[in-house]
């Protein structure tokens, strides 16, 4: 049945994944259940996203009370979900004024024209030019396209938006050596996360701050993955004593209902978008907001980021094991529970394996298995994890030999 399904959809569906030959089903707590009643450990989280765990109850029915009340209204008027939401994601993202959109990258392309917006206004003139950073991923809208730094997603879709220029993440002498007259800001993530788990450097990110407090250039950090907890604070930036001027959050926001949000400074607002420059019919909708109310609210509750703190240092310490242990596995890099294993090899053939064995996991880039599981899993859940992996790296060691 299962595998009927899956050709139905590779006819109807464009061909824009890789996919995995699995149909999901259901979830419950960190596991999920394809269509046959199989059993999957869960350490992909749907990319980032799902980091309450599956069938939470006060999340499943906070939502299930909004669908009955109301799911959607014009942004011509207000919401009481919406209210709360943006008063939450003040308190945990440290910024003044929200925006919300459906999504990471609808989040990255309202930070664009937000920096754009704000340079205009201070200097009566457009043309200004962003610094983005190699290797980055701002995701696949034009915009957001134009300032991610891999030539592969970019090329065939060119021209994109100009006056992108692109440095080396955590070589600040690099992106000095990019900033003009022109620079209005520099966009990059907290933590690279498709680039393949690249933490900045505390010395990088804070030079960042000075150049830019320096040259009134303003620091826009995407956090829609390193953000909400995954690096053990709420948002990575909290942990190398800056602050950007404007922070993209999404992914985990809504656990799974699609949201996003950009916030900036009061500074930047009083000079950026107003009335007319920027619209979203779903952006903030009383549905999604609900998730986000009850998403913090959870996170608070559960105490997820003290667990993200101690399995995290769980995680990091067994992923330092294999390394050692097998000489195909580089080393491990990462902040809380947003790791990666980099390999000396591709790691597709590995990912099917543990996928066969029921144990879901992606990569992030070809040579590096990323871990971005639910921020509620337990040592217990690393130990299964580790009991499903490792029989498949060393079914890889026997291929190699
Ligand atoms: C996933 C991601 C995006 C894009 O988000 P979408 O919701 O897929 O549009 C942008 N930036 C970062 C850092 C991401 O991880």
């Amino acid at each position: 049945m299962m595998y009927q399904e899956i050709e139905q959809a590779e006819k109807d569906l464009l061909h824009t994944y890789n996919r995995f030959p699995v149909v999901f089903d259901h979830g419950e707590g960190v596991h999920l259940y394809d269509t046959e009643g199989k059993e999957y450990l869960d350490f992909c989280a749907g990319i980032a996203v799902f980091a309450l765990g599956y069938g939470v109850k006060e999340y499943n029915d906070a939502l299930k009370d909004q669908v009955d009340k109301l799911i959607h209204t014009s942004n011509y008027f207000y919401n009481e979900p919406a209210i709360r939401a943006a008063a939450l994601v003040k308190k945990y993202t440290g910024m003044d004024r929200v925006f919300f959109t459906n999504s990471g990258g609808e989040s990255v392309e309202g930070t664009i024209k937000a920096a754009r917006k704000y340079a205009y206004t201070r200097d009566g003139h457009s043309d200004h030019e962003i610094i983005a950073m190699e290797h980055s991923f701002h995701g696949r809208t034009m915009g957001a396209l134009s300032v991610t730094g891999n030539a592969h997603y970019r090329e065939p879709f060119e021209p994109l938006i100009g006056n992108i220029r692109f440095a080396e993440y955590n070589d600040l002498e690099s992106v000095k050596a990019q900033v003009t007259d022109k620079t209005c800001a520099i966009i990059m993530e907290t933590v690279q996360g498709e680039g393949g788990i690249f933490p900045a450097k505390p010395e990088f990110i804070q030079g960042i701050r000075k150049l830019c407090d320096e040259k009134d250039i303003l620091l826009i950090l995407d956090e829609i993955q390193c953000g909400m907890g995954r690096t053990g604070t709420m948002y990575a930036y909290e942990q190398y004593g800056v602050k950007p001027d404007i922070l993209a959050t999404a992914k985990a926001l809504g656990c799974g209902v699609p949201i996003g949000a950009f916030a900036m400074t009061e500074k930047v607002a009083q000079m950026s978008l107003t009335a007319g420059d920027h619209g979203s019919t779903y952006g903030g909708n009383p549905l999604a907001c609900r998730a986000v109310c009850s998403v913090y609210e959870l996170m608070e509750k559960k105490q997820v980021l003290q667990n993200v703190n101690e399995v995290g240092v769980y995680l990091e310490q067994k992923l330092s094991e294999l390394a050692e242990e097998y000489d195909f596995i580089e080393g491990q890099r990462g902040l809380g529970l947003m790791r990666g294993l980099v390999f000396r090899c591709p790691v597709n053939g590995i990912l099917k394996k543990t996928l066969q064995k029921g144990l879901v996991l992606i990569n992030a880039g070809t040579n590096i298995i990323r871990f971005v599981p639910p921020l509620v899993i337990t040592r217990n859940d690393v130990d299964d994890m580790l009991s499903i992996l490792r029989p498949a790296l060393d079914e890889r060691s026997k291929e190699q030999a």
